[in-house]
């Protein structure tokens, strides 16, 4: 796989989109014009009309407008007394902003990068799905406990001013069940929303991607490790939880982070190792790498397990 097969996929996706988006109109008008008498008469008097406006260019937009205009409330009205839409011969495009063009103002429109951002994801075999959202906070919880209040308003902060935050990495540390995961998941879920190239994944869904880039041919390494290494916000959950594999683990995450560090990229990670394990664990030279103290700063997670309190 290279990065023109997924690009040509996505313009063939969007292509697909927007022939069944018109292809369903079709069917739509004409299921229309069988049913419906007056629907008939007056999408004929309608194609006439504008038929007799192709003919005039002489006259101008605002006359064109109010020539048509009755017809079309006609032909609108008859699709409402038969039960459906107004707009039920049209078609419905998924990206309203490009009608599924893919293309927007002679660039690329947000929903072909979306696309090939996700391609490009599965590619990598990180691809998550169904993410906690913010909305799903529960405020007696965080009522209850102080540390948890604090780190949620400012991840829902982050996630508002982002890119321009003042510290872009985190590491939430803390006990397992202390709602670092899911203030993660909400997190991604919110950047997703304002549209950024967001990658969430567990520390084991990475070491599988690295796994997947190194025993990968030369030509495909680039594009399995591109997600990690170019998405606006990369975050790892569960540090500590993957499997130690000599001379991979600790190297291949060096290397991500140090990029990432490069180009000044966001990550986030959550770890129930403490600053000594992770110090043990992975050495000292990724230790530093993930507590730069210029650019990192760290919360604790404490408390009570938050998985058996839900009250
Ligand atoms: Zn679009």
């Amino acid at each position: 796989m290279n990065k023109k097969t997924l690009v040509n996929e996505t313009i063939s996706d969007i292509k697909n989109l927007k022939f069944n988006a018109e292809l369903l109109a079709e069917q739509n008008l004409k299921e229309m014009r069988a049913k419906s008498e007056e629907f008939r008469v007056f999408d004929d008097e309608l194609r006439l009309a504008m038929f007799e406006v192709a003919q005039n260019p002489k006259m101008n937009q605002e006359k064109v407008k109010k020539f048509l205009k009755p017809l079309k409330d006609k032909r609108t009205q008859a699709l409402l007394n038969a039960g459906k839409p107004a707009d039920y011969t049209e078609p419905h495009y998924s990206c309203k902003l490009c009608d599924d063009t893919g293309i927007l103002k002679g660039e690329k429109c947000v929903c072909f990068k979306q696309k090939l951002q996700q391609k490009l994801i599965e590619n990598s075999g990180l691809k998550v799905e169904n993410l906690h959202s913010f909305e799903e906070s529960n405020p007696k919880i965080l009522a209850k406990n102080e540390m948890l209040l604090k780190a949620h308003n400012l991840a829902k902060l982050y996630t508002e001013k982002f890119p321009d935050v003042k510290t872009k990495n985190f590491v939430f540390m803390g006990e397992v069940g202390t709602g670092k995961t899911f203030l993660l998941e909400c997190i991604a879920n919110k950047l997703l929303e304002r549209q950024f190239f967001v990658v969430y994944a567990t520390a084991f869904n990475i070491q599988n991607t690295m796994i997947k880039a190194l025993s990968a041919p030369a030509s495909e390494r680039e594009l399995v490790m591109s997600p990690l290494l170019e998405c606006d916000l990369l975050i790892i959950d569960d540090l500590g939880t993957e499997p130690m594999i000599k001379n991979i683990s600790a190297s291949s995450l060096f290397s991500v982070l140090n990029e990432r560090e490069t180009k000044n990229k966001a990550t986030l990670i959550s770890t129930n190792l403490s600053f000594d394990d992770i110090e043990a664990r992975y050495g000292n030279r990724l230790f530093s790498r993930i507590f730069n103290q210029r650019k990192t700063k760290v919360i604790a997670f404490s408390g009570k397990d938050l998985r058996i309190n839900t009250n």
